[in-house]
């Protein structure tokens, strides 16, 4: 058994140290929230798209390699969560404009041309597009994506928690600084641990001065809609390709649905904009003209942690390993990014089944 410090509760420090405790290690988590739903964390704010071929059009092979593999480690660890959080791997849709065609052919082409040939978009008839979806109207190019799932992020944000209680949570308690087998709290006592993990996201960045690796991490703005339609069917995420935005629609639970997300490079927390909400919506509403009666139930707004190349990076040294740059596919590739942290600091975790899912 090892005695473990994570910085950070959001994505990546809950799943570690639901891992981690599973594993029967000790671990302790600090995160300046004031309490287990407090949603600072942009894991809460996160549509649950679980993406990797749609994703190839920013990221590279190997973010590819570990969203594939952790939809199979998220479907292995949906089991052992309490409460059992909504998971499905039902595919994604790609969706576009007849005027939009060359613009979501080019992104087409681009994923075709970096996915493994079972992994690229397959173009849908209408017919067929009718069939999976009866109430997408509108568009008239489809691409389906059998490999993809979507997974509700704040349903996940609590399972974990609960189902490593017993952590010892520290809320309210920032972190200032990590090293080598120590962390240091913004009060300034210094905790000593075998091995720290920092998934601090934003939180990395240094007060002052210069910054570089998992620290030289900035915020891209997003903000997301959920709306309930009690009329409308929707099984799976789509997003509508379109020459200025990357508008998506994904489902939850009764009757609910996401509606995201811009990205704007900025790292303004402010409510949603005017702008946004127009187009995004009016977006969404044309493949889902059903979503006319919908009721807005809330709007948020968060930064994603993104590094220069806006790939993630693992540093690694001894008692210290730092996660960040999951940029928008945190959720994603958190299950293949934690469980290589795991091993690369050398922590006994168990190689298969549910504990090592
Ligand atoms: C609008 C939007 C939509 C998204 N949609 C998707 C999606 O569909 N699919 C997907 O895979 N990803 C999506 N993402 C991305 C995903 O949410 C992020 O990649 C993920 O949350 C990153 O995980 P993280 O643990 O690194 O950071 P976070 O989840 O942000 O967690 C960081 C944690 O560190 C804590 N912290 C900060 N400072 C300190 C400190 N000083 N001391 C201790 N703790 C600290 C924070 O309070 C927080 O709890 C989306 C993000 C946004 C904003």
């Amino acid at each position: 058994m090892m005695n473990i410090g994570i910085a950070g509760a959001g994505v990546l420090g809950r799943l570690l140290a639901w891992r981690l405790i599973r594993a029967g290690h000790r671990v302790t988590v600090f995160d300046p929230a004031d309490g287990p739903l407090a949603r600072g964390a942009a894991g809460w704010t996160a549509a649950g798209m679980l993406s990797p071929s749609a994703e190839l059009e920013c990221a590279d092979l190997q973010v590819f390699r570990d969203g594939l593999d952790s939809i199979g480690m998220w479907a292995e660890i949906v089991a052992a969560l309490p409460g059992t959080p909504d998971f499905a791997r039902r595919g994604s849709l790609l969706l576009a404009h007849r005027g939009d065609g060359g613009a979501a052919r080019r992104l087409v082409d681009l994923i075709e041309r970096k996915a493994p040939e079972a992994h690229r978009p397959r173009p849908l008839a209408a017919a067929a597009l009718g069939e999976l979806e009866p109430d997408i109207h509108g568009p008239a190019l489809a691409w389906f994506l059998p490999h993809e799932g979507a997974l509700d992020a704040p349903q996940f944000m609590r399972a974990l928690y609960e189902g490593a209680q017993a952590a010892d949570w520290r809320w309210s308690q920032p972190v200032e600084q990590t090293g080598e087998g120590f962390l240091t709290a913004a009060d300034g006592r210094r905790h000593v641990f075998d091995h720290v993990f920092d998934a601090r996201g934003l939180g990395q960045r240094p007060a002052q001065g210069p910054a570089a690796g998992c620290a030289d991490v900035r915020g891209v703005r997003g903000e997301i809609f959920l709306v309930r339609a009690p009329d409308v069917r929707l099984a799976r995420p789509v997003r509508l390709l379109h020459p200025r935005h990357n508008v998506y629609v994904v489902p939850r639970r009764d009757h609910h649905f996401i509606i995201g997300a811009s990205e704007i490079e900025s790292e303004d927390r402010s409510p949603v904009s005017l702008r946004t909400t127009v187009e995004l919506l009016a977006a969404a509403h044309s493949v889902l003209p059903g979503l006319a009666e919908a009721r807005i139930v809330h709007t948020e707004t968060n930064l994603r942690p993104a590094l220069r190349d806006n790939l993630p990076l693992i540093e690694q040294a001894a008692g210290l390993t730092r996660i960040n740059g999951l940029f928008r596919h945190g959720w994603m590739i958190a299950p293949a990014m934690t469980a290589r942290a795991i091993r690369q600091a050398g922590i006994p975790f168990p190689a298969s089944g549910a504990s090592a899912a």
